[in-house]
């Protein structure tokens, strides 16, 4: 692989107490070009601008996917990474879902590696603060068809970033819609697609706008059924049982947080349940005393504790005098530990840098 190396690192200009997210990035990035039916080697090249045709069809039909993960620094100095041949392969679980071509999964895990090596300066150091780093592919084909891109660029950008919903463990409020949907049966819910996301953005506005931080997401056939919280999984916690929406809609992003959250509980002996779950039995949860609590999962936020879940418009259930709860604060330890080499990693799921 070739690496052209930056000429005077960015790293200074990086204020570590106030990193928010995607406000700096590293110094390089990492670049494969398909063509002519073959990818290309990779070249790891100074962070910065690039070229696009206009008819780029990207940017008109969303040909496109990407992933997310983190590499996190220990008090012992030492840089993580977290499971991330997970995220390789999901990558192309994703491509061959959008007509991507599929990556050599070994060759890219060992790309990604020397990409972070190269920049493992700009990983933050306190709790809740990580490096994170973002995969993708998209379609190059500068053609105004509708059509399967013929050529691609694979790229790596990493940026450092803050806990997502701030450094303390806080409570966050969110909003059952039943007028908007995230994913249909046969669509593409199952796969990190860009057009998920971009399609998402009016209902988590309308959300925003009546006073709640996410969005709820309830299945797309008949609203009924809860799906996914934003852009992360749900868990629940009622009668001590750890209870989560099965993958088996293939509505539903199958998160590495969330299998990861599943297997720690396991290990700890709780109650777990993969199943459907209706919004009509949170109510009655609620009402008969037995809802404890509900959290989001995912890389960006890692345990998001919601507090109070809006539904019919102006109604809401308040989970746990809308206080981060013992569940979401033990697994949300056995996590961070793990990631940030605190409690032994039992599991090979962290991958040091060197
Ligand atoms: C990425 C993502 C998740 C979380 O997946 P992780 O692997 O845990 O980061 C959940 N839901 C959606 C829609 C996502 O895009």
């Amino acid at each position: 692989m070739k690496v052209m190396k930056i000429a005077k690192s960015k790293l200074p200009t990086v204020d570590f107490n106030n990193l928010g997210f995607g406000k700096y990035y590293g110094d390089h990035m990492l670049v494969k070009i398909y063509e002519n039916g073959v990818w290309k080697e990779s070249e790891i090249v100074p962070f910065g601008d690039m070229l696009l045709s206009p008819a780029n069809i990207t940017l008109h039909y969303s040909q496109s996917i990407f992933e997310g993960m983190k590499a996190f620094r220990g008090e012992d100095g030492v840089v993580r990474l977290f499971r991330p041949e997970k995220n390789i392969t999901r990558l192309n679980f994703s491509a061959e879902r959008m007509c991507i071509p599929q990556l050599d999964e070994k060759e890219t895990l060992k790309e990604l590696m020397e990409l972070i090596s190269l920049d493992k300066a700009f990983t933050p150091s306190h709790l809740g603060s990580s490096l994170y780093i973002r995969p993708f592919i998209f379609a190059a084909d500068p053609a105004l068809g509708v059509k399967v891109s013929d050529t691609y660029r694979f790229m790596i950008i990493t940026t450092p970033v803050d806990a997502y919903y701030g450094r303390k463990l806080q409570t966050l409020s969110i909003y059952a819609t039943k007028e908007f949907t995230r994913a249909a049966l046969g669509g593409t819910g199952h796969v990190k697609a860009a057009a998920n996301y971009s399609q998402s953005l009016y209902a988590a506005k309308k959300a925003l706008d009546k006073g709640y931080k996410q969005i709820m997401w309830l299945d797309g056939q008949e609203h009924k059924y809860v799906d996914e919280v934003g852009v992360m999984n749900i868990m629940f916690v009622i009668n001590d049982t750890l209870i989560t929406p099965t993958l088996d809609q293939g509505t539903i992003l199958a998160g590495i947080t969330r299998e990861s959250v599943l297997f720690l509980a396991r290990e700890m002996g709780w109650r777990v349940e993969e199943r459907r779950i209706a919004f009509q039995e949170i109510l009655d949860a609620s009402k008969n005393g037995s809802l404890q609590e509900c959290f989001g999962t995912g890389t960006a936020a890692t345990i998001a504790p919601v507090g109070r879940i809006g539904y019919d418009d102006g109604k809401d259930i308040i989970l746990n005098n809308n206080e981060v709860g013992p569940y979401a604060k033990k697994i949300y330890e056995q996590l961070l530990g793990i990631q940030y080499g605190k409690i032994e990693d039992k599991y090979g799921w962290t991958v040091e840098i060197k």
